[in-house]
């Protein structure tokens, strides 16, 4: 069996009265949310980079470009259910995807386990969501912006 394993990162600048939607969910006392040409869910979008990446397949910016209006303004889930047929058609089954928010905000821990429903009818298969911060220290510390990283695997179906 041919295993293949991906990563990927992504990172979204804060603003002011966006909506703050990450791993799938609406954090509705957030004051300010990602900017982005979609929702800026930093969560879906770093497990659709490995997911892609684990399968050969590029990266979001080469197979969603920004100038294409279908997915202008597109919730990161949807971006997460049509990469997840994308690798299935390119022939790969998919193991697992683990996902870490990097930030303080918004606070995964109590809704994690609802993060990772959403984000596993998504994929197909399991996802796991963590969280961290970095100390204060850093774009993600001053609470400027959100990251995430994320691995997949995946194997020849
Ligand atoms: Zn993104």
């Amino acid at each position: 069996m041919q295993i293949r394993t991906g990563i990927g990162v992504d990172v979204h600048r804060l603003a002011p009265g966006r909506p703050m939607t990450v791993a799938g969910l609406l954090f509705v006392d957030e004051p300010s949310g990602p900017e982005g040409h979609s929702d800026g869910d930093v969560v879906a979008h770093a497990a659709c980079d490995a997911l892609l990446s684990a399968a050969g397949l590029g990266d979001l910016g080469s197979n969603y470009g920004t100038s294409d209006p279908r997915w202008s303004g597109a919730p990161g889930v949807d971006f997460l259910t049509e990469t997840a047929q994308r690798v299935r058609a390119a022939g790969y089954e998919i193991g697992s995807v683990a996902v870490q928010l990097v930030g303080n905000r918004p606070k995964l821990g109590p809704r994690r386990q609802e993060a990772e429903q959403v984000l596993g009818e998504a994929v197909g298969a399991p996802v796991s969501v963590a969280g961290t911060t970095t100390d204060g220290l850093g774009l993600t510390g001053r609470g400027e912006g959100v990251a995430a990283i994320a691995t997949a695997v995946v194997h020849r179906a």
